[in-house]
């Protein structure tokens, strides 16, 4: 069929760039090892930082809420779609993160979107770091506001930022709590102190921090103490928590208010009961089991500290994601392709998701992993890594 030749020619130069990926398709449920092309692999490419993906107790909660309620909830929230669960978890969520009302939407891009695009105007100045999350930058590119983006977690770029928005209704700093490709944690207590200074208010994506820092995995606020001291925590079920969805935790003014503005909200079919009742779960199962955040902490040090050992570029992780930042893209591409050759599939990362220089793969370990399987993870790293000249 005609009509899609400029999208092909783009495709082309993609392919002969060395850039151009078809997706990994997994042939098992996830885990620490999961099958591939008909091969068993050790898995780091995943967000399933505790294992709750097949935690007995979530796929049990799925299997009774489908049995009682059924498969699907045939309306969006506003209209016929709220189920006594999803009241439920949105109370266990907000009591979850100290916070007076949470608020669940589809997943944590729609959340971004939902929040940003509701809460700002043309009277508002967002300010936002450079290295946020493509839902942040997509939910501003929705507003009217006035943008500004600072340096990467870089405290006198933010406060220069500040200074020069003056004038507006209402400024709104926005960072990612923990940055998901380089795994390092926002300067937060300086963010808190910069933002009472000038009156601004802070939004916090912890995708990557809920279900890992915190207090039962409260995440980066309550990891730094400053708990009613963040306006808005935005988080997701979709990693840690293992299943899918995203919620905003904060007051009920804004929570109500995101019930009639927030535009995912509102025009889409609410979560299906499985996807709810497991969600539910997991939060039970983070605040009565915190031997899995345990054993993430202690898997993630252990196979940090490997890496570098073995003389890799991990960069400023300070999370579980650790990248091996290797520079050039396709280098980054052939890296992955060994990895796999070698039984560890680490998915490459290159321009635009990262900077033009900056290719990596990024690892993820999970509390699933064996020592063993991160002994033969870092040796599969070792031998890929001399083969293509890296270490
Ligand atoms: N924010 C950040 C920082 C993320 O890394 C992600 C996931 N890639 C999201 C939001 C989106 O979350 P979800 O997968 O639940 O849509």
């Amino acid at each position: 069929m005609r009509g899609f030749e400029h999208l092909e020619k783009e495709l082309q130069e993609m392919r002969e760039g060395g850039v151009f990926r078809r997706l990994t398709i997994l042939d098992s449920k996830q885990g620490s090892k999961v099958t591939i092309n008909g091969k068993e692999v050790i898995q780091l490419s995943s967000n399933n930082y505790l294992g709750f993906t097949d935690h007995p107790r979530l796929t049990k909660a799925s299997l009774d809420a489908v049995e009682n309620y059924g498969a699907g909830t045939g309306s969006v929230r506003t209209i016929a779609g709220t189920f006594t669960m999803h009241d439920e978890l949105e109370k266990k969520l907000a009591t979850f993160k100290h916070t007076e009302a949470a608020l669940v939407f589809q997943s944590g891009f729609t959340t971004n979107q939902g929040v940003l695009s509701a809460i700002l105007s043309d009277e508002d100045v967002v300010i936002s770091d450079e290295l946020n999350h493509a839902s942040i930058i997509d939910g501003i590119r929705l507003t009217k506001a006035k943008r500004k983006v600072y340096k990467h977690v870089n405290m006198e770029s933010l406060e220069e930022a500040l200074k020069e928005s003056t004038g507006f209704r209402r400024r709104l700093i926005v960072t990612d709590g923990v940055f998901s490709m380089d795994g390092n944690i926002a300067p937060l207590p300086q963010i808190v102190e910069l933002a009472e200074k000038y009156d601004a208010i802070i939004m916090v994506d912890d995708a990557h921090a809920s279900g890992v820092l915190g207090e039962n995995g409260r995440g980066t606020v309550n990891h730094f103490g400053l708990d009613g001291r963040v306006h808005i925590q935005v988080g997701t079920l979709s990693k840690a928590i293992g299943v899918l969805g995203g919620y905003v935790a904060s007051t009920r003014t804004l929570i109500d208010y995101l019930i009639h503005k927030g535009r995912p909200f509102l025009f889409s079919t609410s979560h299906p009961p499985a996807v709810t009742a497991s969600c539910m779960e997991a939060i039970d199962v983070l605040l009565e089991e915190p031997q899995w955040m345990e054993m993430l902490w202690d898997n993630a040090k252990f196979f940090k500290d490997g890496l570098e050992k073995l003389g890799f570029n991990t960069g400023k992780s300070a999370t579980p994601i650790t990248p091996v930042i290797v520079g050039d893209s396709v280098l980054a591409h052939q890296l992955s392709d060994k990895l796999l050759q070698y039984g560890v599939y680490a998915q490459s990362i290159a321009f635009p998701t990262v900077a033009k220089d900056a290719a990596r793969v990024r690892t993820i370990v999970t509390a699933q992993h064996t020592k063993e399987e991160l002994q033969e993870a870092l040796a599969a790293f070792e031998q890929a890594g001399k083969e293509l000249g890296i270490i």
